[in-house]
């Protein structure tokens, strides 16, 4: 395969996943193969990496990400485990099953890449290089599937490459992936339930649970109150978006040169850097409800780029809850 300068494709090896190992570490992307499809991977401790991910995939919003892992011993770093999530992890992981979490406060994982949840998604993924790069790397590794937003799942190196090509430092090429559907999720942020059908059977799942599972409100039988999703972080506080200045009683949120005020005020970035903001999004939403502020005013965020999802999650934010 002929790679434009940016984007190196590299045959699997030990060679190339030390390579990989170490443009993950310098904040860099790389899609590698897994059982269920080719992920493209980010250091998921790395706020800025998570964002360029987020913008290399062209997503307008920012979903919260799959923490891949080696074994269950790293997982046990990021998550807590219950009993029943304990059986599943012995069951099937390495494997097509993606576990949803509460997450451990000092666990790693970028506010960004949780989408400022407190569970974190985690799996072990069942292919050798996927493994042996994890294991090289050392850390949670975020890894959704290495296509653009609304393109299909790749399951060659190919064809991230017709996706991606210029858009991530490398690609390791570790032929097709057998399973070619994302993996199964199971939420156990309440009664364990599906959240997305995968690569492994919901069936297999109830026979070592010896329960059913539930089934998930999918957030398009619930589009009429975003900020009450499991799955989407909402802040307690009232959020006003395009504040040109903080009222009396807000707190700020604000987005490059701040008008000067005494109150509670974070930055999303200074100097207007979208990639900076969204990695601050989560943390300083969390931080302005931490101060006990009622209100926030958030500073108006340009639109393109990045600027698409952070809209996306602020506009959420600011919906009308009960
Ligand atoms: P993908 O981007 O294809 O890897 O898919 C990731 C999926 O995991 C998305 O459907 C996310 O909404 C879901 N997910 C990740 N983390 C969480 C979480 N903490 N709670 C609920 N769903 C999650
Ligand atoms: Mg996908």
């Amino acid at each position: 395969m002929n790679a434009e300068p940016g984007t190196r494709v590299l045959k699997a090896d030990d060679a190339s996943i030390k390579a990989a190992a170490a443009s993950l570490r310098l904040g860099g992307l790389v899609a590698f193969p897994t059982e269920t499809v080719y992920g493209l991977g980010a250091d998921a401790g790395n706020g800025e990496a998570v964002a360029r991910l987020y913008a290399a995939k062209g997503r307008p919003a920012f979903n919260p990400l799959i923490a891949h892992v080696a074994d269950i011993e790293a997982a046990r770093h990021i998550a807590f485990f219950y009993p029943d999530a304990q059986k599943l992890a012995d069951a099937f992981w390495p494997g097509p099953l993606t576990l949803v979490l509460p997450k451990r406060p000092d666990g790693g994982v970028s506010d960004l890449a949780l989408a400022g949840l407190d569970t974190v998604a985690v799996r072990v993924p069942d292919h050798p290089v996927a493994l042996a790069l994890l294991r090289a790397f050392g850390g949670p590794v975020v890894a959704p599937s290495a296509n653009r937003s609304g393109h299909v799942s790749p399951t060659s190196a190919a064809h991230v490459m017709s996706d991606l090509r210029g858009r991530v430092d490398l690609v390791i090429d570790g032929g097709a992936c057998a399973v070619g559907v994302e993996s199964t999720i199971v939420s156990f942020a309440g009664a364990p339930t599906l959240l997305r059908p995968g690569g492994l059977a919901r069936e297999a799942i109830e026979r070592v649970l010896g329960h059913p599972l539930a089934v998930a409100v999918t957030a398009e039988e619930a589009p009429l109150a975003p900020g009450m999703l499991a799955s989407h972080y909402a802040p307690k506080a009232r959020v006003r978006l395009d504040a040109e200045a903080p009222r009396d009683g807000e707190a700020l949120l604000a987005f490059g040169p701040a008008p000067s005020f005494s109150g509670t005020t974070f930055n999303l970035s200074p100097r207007g850097d979208l990639v900076e903001a969204a990695a601050n999004l989560f943390s300083h939403l969390r931080a302005l409800d931490a101060s006990g502020a009622k209100a926030i005013a958030v500073m108006s965020v340009p639109h393109e780029g990045l600027g698409e999802a952070i809209n996306d999650r602020l506009a959420r934010a600011a919906a009308p809850r009960n």
